[in-house]
Order: C-alpha cells, then sequence, then structure tokens
C-alpha cells in the first residue's frame, strides 16, 4: 500500500467546473471517504485518481509517483463499481483473474491470487460459479476481491454498498472495514451516505459544488463544522436565520433573544443539534436559554424520539430525545419549555 497525494485536482466541462482545485493526502493504511449531496463532484475526483477521466488541471501521485498521464490499468489502483461491473459470461474465478491478466501476471501466480482473494472476501469455493448465480452481496464481494488480485497500492469505492439492500449494507460496512484495517489498505470511498461514510472512515472530505468543504474525523465535522454547509450536512441541526446583534447575543427574524458564544454583529444562523436541546413540561433553570413552545410534531424513530417544538410563528426547534425509561414524550399540542447553554450552539455569519 502506498500514500496517496491529490494536488489541485481540477476538472472542466464545457463551462462547468465539476471539480475545483481539490487537494488531499490520503495516508498509508487510512480509510478516506469523500461525502457529499449528489453532483458534487466526488466520482468524478475518485475517477481522476483511478484514470477514468483525465483532470484539467492538477496531479494524483501514488506513493510518490506521479501517476496524472497513466492509463487506469498502469497505476495500480483497485476500483470497486456500485454496479458490481462483472463481466456475466466469465466466472467468478475469471472475473477476480481479469486485472492480473491485464497486467501480464504468470499463470500459477494467477490462480494463487485468485484463491487468496476469494478467501479473503469469505467465496472460497465460489470460484466456477457465474455472477448470475450469485446474490448481490456475494457479487459485491466478487467485485471487491478482483480489485484487490492485483495488490493495490490503493483501493477506490464507488458508492459500494448503494444496490443492497439496508440491513446487509451494514453487514457488508462493517466487513469491508474489518477487510480493509487487516490488510492495512489505503482506501477512498465515495458515498452520499452519511452512516456509511461515519461507520467505515479514518476521515471524512465533505464536498459541495466541487470543492472540498471540510477534511477531518466524524467527530471534528460534527462538534466542530467549519461552515454552515457541514452542519446542515452531516448530522441534523436547528438552523435559526437572524442577526448576531453582539457576541453573545443573537436575535432571531421570529424575535427571540438566543445567548450563543462568540460570532461578529451581523447577519447569520445559529445551528443548534437536536440532542443538545432539553426538553420538560415545566420551565427549567441554570440554562442559558430557557423558551416556551408547542410541540407540532412528534416522530418516533427507536432510539431516539424527534420532536418539533414551535417557538414563534418562524422559529421552530427539532429537539431528539432518547428513547429510556421516564423519558418525557410530550403530544401534539402541548405546551413545553426548552433550554440549552449558550455553548451547545454554534453561529455561522453570512
Ligand atoms: P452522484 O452522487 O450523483 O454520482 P457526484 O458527487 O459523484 O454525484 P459527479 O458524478 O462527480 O457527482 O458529477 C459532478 C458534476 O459534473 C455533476 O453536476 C455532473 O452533472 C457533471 N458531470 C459529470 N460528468 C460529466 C460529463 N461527462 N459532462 C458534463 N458534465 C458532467
Amino acid at each position: 500500500m502506498a500514500q496517496l497525494d491529490i494536488e489541485n485536482l481540477s476538472k472542466r466541462y464545457g463551462d462547468f467546473q465539476a471539480v475545483r482545485e481539490v487537494s488531499l493526502q490520503v495516508a498509508d493504511g487510512e480509510f478516506l471517504v469523500l461525502l457529499g449531496p449528489s453532483g458534487c463532484g466526488k466520482t468524478t475526483t475518485l475517477r481522476m485518481v483511478a484514470g477514468f477521466i483525465e483532470p484539467t488541471a492538477g496531479h494524483v501521485k501514488l506513493g510518490g509517483r506521479d501517476v496524472t498521464l497513466l492509463p487506469p490499468w498502469r497505476r495500480n489502483a483497485g476500483m470497486v463499481f456500485q454496479s458490481y461491473a462483472l463481466f456475466p459470461h466469465l466466472t467468478v474465478a475469471q472475473n477476480v483473474a481479469f486485472g492480473l491478466e491485464m497486467r501480464k501476471v504468470a499463470r500459477a501466480e494467477i490462480a494463487k491470487r485468485v484463491d487468496d482473494a476469494l478467501a479473503l472476501v469469505r467465496l472460497a469455493g465460489h470460484g466456477g460459479r457465474l455472477p448470475r448465480q450469485l446474490s448481490g452481496g456475494q457479487q459485491q464481494r466478487v467485485a471487491l476481491a478482483r480489485a484487490l488480485a492485483i495488490h493495490p497500492d490503493v483501493l477506490l469505492l464507488d458508492e459500494p454498498l448503494s444496490n443492497l439492500d439496508a440491513k446487509l449494507r451494514q453487514e457488508v460496512r462493517v466487513e469491508i472495514r474489518e477487510l480493509q484495517q487487516k490488510l492495512g489498505l489505503t482506501a477512498v470511498m465515495v458515498t452520499h451516505d452519511q452512516e456509511e461514510a461515519l461507520t467505515m472512515a479514518d476521515r471524512l472530505v465533505v464536498m459541495s459544488e466541487g470543492a472540498v468543504r471540510q477534511v477531518g474525523t466524524q467527530r471534528d465535522l460534527y462538534e466542530r463544522p467549519a461552515n454552515r454547509f457541514v452542519a446542515d450536512f452531516v448530522g441534523r441541526s436547528t438552523f435559526f436565520e437572524g442577526m448576531v446583534e453582539a457576541p453573545g447575543r443573537f436575535r432571531t427574524d421570529g424575535g427571540l433573544t438566543l445567548a450563543c458564544v462568540g460570532g461578529t454583529p451581523g447577519r447569520g444562523a445559529l445551528a443548534l443539534r437536536p440532542e443538545r436541546v432539553g426538553i420538560a413540561s415545566t420551565a427549567g433553570s441554570g440554562l442559558d436559554n430557557n423558551l416556551r413552545g408547542t410541540v407540532e410534531f412528534v416522530s418516533y424513530l427507536g432510539a431516539l424520539i424527534d420532536i418539533h417544538v414551535r417557538l414563534s410563528p418562524s422559529d421552530r426547534l427539532i429537539v431528539h430525545v432518547a428513547n429510556r425509561d421516564g423519558a418525557f414524550v410530550p403530544e401534539v399540542g402541548q405546551p413545553v419549555h426548552v433550554g440549552w447553554p449558550a455553548a451547545a450552539a454554534q453561529v455561522f455569519n453570512e
């Protein structure tokens, strides 16, 4: 495995800038996940690393070697596609051998590597089958085995789990992550699924409109989002729109005055995570913000209960209550009190 360096990588289609000067370093053995909404440029970035798309500008370096201009089969990157991209008329073993034949590996060595790769993905003994004789999850594992058989410097995964059903997806996530850690693989995965990203990554890259918005660990992105986009995209937040009147004081467009920490006077938004808000039938004390409201919506999510509270004609707050014995779960229409410490909210100036 090797370190991957992406330097000022850009892709332009006519007037449209699909990827804007993306620079990322992926350490040897690290699992990096590119996360972002549809169209943000994450797939284009991954495909430029794989060699399927030629960048307009910038460089890709694998183990210190500049591979920007090399075709896919000359850079040692193993790629797994959303669609699996298995050859339907080739057996599992022939599919896994494909990349090795392209690379002119000796026969005996190919046979050994195919067996090893199939064993790694727990498909030993399935080499003689055709892809259509396997389940979706097994086909995806064949695709993974094919990528691993070339002993890649970097493993590239393009939404590898999105064709699997929800339950299987949760299992395969853990499986891929454990395999990646066991083999010390350097890996880059693209997904738009937050939970998938959070489960699998060492570090995450949040992209929007072709650009990197923040790079960090799960905790960095959740606890210290660098901007409003990240606060909105990673996890849930309530946003109050309004003005920072003075550092520490925010006035919403609905007329609420809220205590916060810092902020530069001017227009902005106050973001608050739903689990940081307390809710009760009686007024709280000792918190920087104590407000009254009326419950408008309650949704039972299992581990969490999602409660929407109207605070003013234009201010609504989401509260998450952990579903445990004795939890206060109000009903729609019920008056309630909500509260949170100033430090629980984050101010984003416009
Ligand atoms: P998704 O999750 O939907 O695949 P993405 O973040 O992976 O989204 P990309 O596939 O990288 O997004 O595409 C980024 C942008 O570039 C999109 O707006 C897309 O329409 C545009 N784009 C991609 N390929 C081309 C192309 N060949 N010609 C023109 N525009 C393209």
